[in-house]
């Protein structure tokens, strides 16, 4: 079974042909230009990894948050940390950088601010 993968660690966008065998092993990787594309594509065919930004309400302030995840997190595991950032009660003012949740669903990731709020 061959599956289509276009590398995003770059501009150039190569497009890759990953073949697995029936059990899901890698038995090839074709189409890239250089090892990270292979790294990518071995990440994306064995656990798929996102960063996750959003957006959440900040209680004192009619300017929302925009957030992100610190560094990326498993593709599967998106519902449930949208679902967790709905939990989040924050007040200004917010650091750049600073934690808003720590250890997201339990990846060890936390989620920080991507902009400071007076
Ligand atoms: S395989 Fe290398 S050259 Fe191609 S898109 Fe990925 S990082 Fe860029």
């Amino acid at each position: 079974m061959d599956q289509q993968i276009t590398c995003i660690n770059c501009p150039v966008g190569c497009r890759m042909t990953v073949t697995l065998s029936e059990s899901g092993e890698i038995q090839s990787i074709t189409g890239n230009t250089c090892p990270r594309g292979e790294k990518y594509a071995r990440q994306e065919c064995t656990l798929p990894l996102r960063m996750i930004t959003a957006v959440i309400p900040v209680e004192n302030s009619a300017t929302p948050l925009s957030v992100k995840t610190a560094s990326p997190v498993p593709k599967h595991l998106i519902p449930e940390v949208m679902a967790a950032l709905k939990t989040v009660r924050i007040s200004a003012p917010v650091a750049l950088g600073q934690t808003v949740l720590p250890d997201v669903c339990g990846t060890g990731v936390p989620v920080i601010a991507t902009r400071p709020l007076e």
